[in-house]
């Protein structure tokens, strides 16, 4: 009896604890919400844009949208909460402000009649499942734009949870003529069979392979993998985190579609990235 009873007080122990913790991780849930709504409204969010450009001609096939934080003191990059926005669901709202504003700049860059052909959003899970499909109608709709202007990039954890459920979304996206890319390829491991039951138009090379593909031959031949297969299939890759001239001369001759990257650009702000359009020959 008197085990018994130790035992069941060392799991109420054990039970409080636990919930004071998950008491805790929901109120650090609560302010991360707090502080990402408050973001939205005092206008902290910035888009920062970086062009694609076609390996065979080097002009500007597209640009990627992608969020920071504009804080009082500094610049705060995504993953420093992009991952709580995700946890708590604010990705929702933040992810359409992020829609919005690309589709701002994009209608902006086409009534200056300048070149960029697509523009690439990062679409999370959350989002898929909160109601994405009419967002990104009515967000074309209010900036005329046509969906072919717009792509959007999904990563592979997006589709874990219920792949059934993002398949039937993904499909009515397409379906609106948005086209849809599958981010960091290689990182996930069924990526080969998500690219088979999945209606991508593009496939991102992630940069951990584009990073070593010059130096081991695993990498190297992953990459000619994937470029093939993909051109069987009438799928376009872009390698991302391109920072050197030799990568760059590999991936073309490996007959990769697009790159992006430090060697041509960082994330550029909004005036930046204009001038940057602006450029004779992009
Ligand atoms: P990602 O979509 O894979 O974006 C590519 C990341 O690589 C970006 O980091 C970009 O700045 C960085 N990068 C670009 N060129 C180079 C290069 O040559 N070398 C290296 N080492 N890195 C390069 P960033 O902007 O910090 O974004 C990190 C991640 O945050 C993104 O990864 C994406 O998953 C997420 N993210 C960014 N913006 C959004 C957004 O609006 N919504 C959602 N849901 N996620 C976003
Ligand atoms: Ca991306
Ligand atoms: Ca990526
Ligand atoms: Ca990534």
């Amino acid at each position: 009896a008197l085990r018994a009873q130790q035992y069941s007080c060392g799991r109420w122990e054990l039970w409080r604890s636990d919930s004071e913790s998950a008491h805790a991780v929901a109120r650090e849930a609560d302010r991360w919400a707090q502080r990402i709504h408050a973001g939205l409204k005092q206008e902290e969010f910035r888009l920062y844009y970086q062009p694609q450009l076609a390996l065979d001609t080097g002009k500007v096939v597209g640009v990627e949208a992608l969020v920071r934080w504009q804080q009082s003191d500094r610049l705060v990059p995504p993953a420093e909460f992009i991952p709580a926005a995700e946890n708590n669901g604010s990705i929702v709202q933040l992810g359409e402000w992020v829609l919005d504003e690309a589709c701002r700049q994009m209608a902006f860059w086409q009534r200056e009649d300048m070149h960029c052909p697509r523009m690439a959003v990062n679409v999370s899970a959350h989002q898929l499942r909160g109601g994405i499909v009419d967002t990104v109608w009515r967000t074309l709709a209010r900036h005329s734009l046509a969906p072919s202007q717009l792509e959007i990039e999904l990563t592979e954890s997006a589709l874990l949870s219920d792949p059934a459920e993002a398949k039937a979304i993904a499909h009515e996206l397409a379906d609106l003529g948005v086209t849809l890319s599958l981010d960091d390829f290689g990182v996930g491991y069924s990526s080969f069979a998500r690219l088979r039951s999945m209606p991508f138009k593009t496939v991102k090379i992630d940069h951990q392979f584009v990073s070593r593909m010059t130096a081991d031959s695993y990498d190297y031949d992953l990459i000619r993998m994937l470029i093939d297969l993909a051109k069987k299939k009438q799928i376009t890759t872009i390698a991302e985190g391109v920072e050197q001239p030799e990568q760059r001369e590999l991936l073309s001759s490996l007959g990769c579609d697009a790159w992006q990257g430090y060697l041509c650009a960082p994330p550029l702000p909004a005036e930046r990235i204009t001038q940057f359009l602006r450029q004779p020959g992009v």
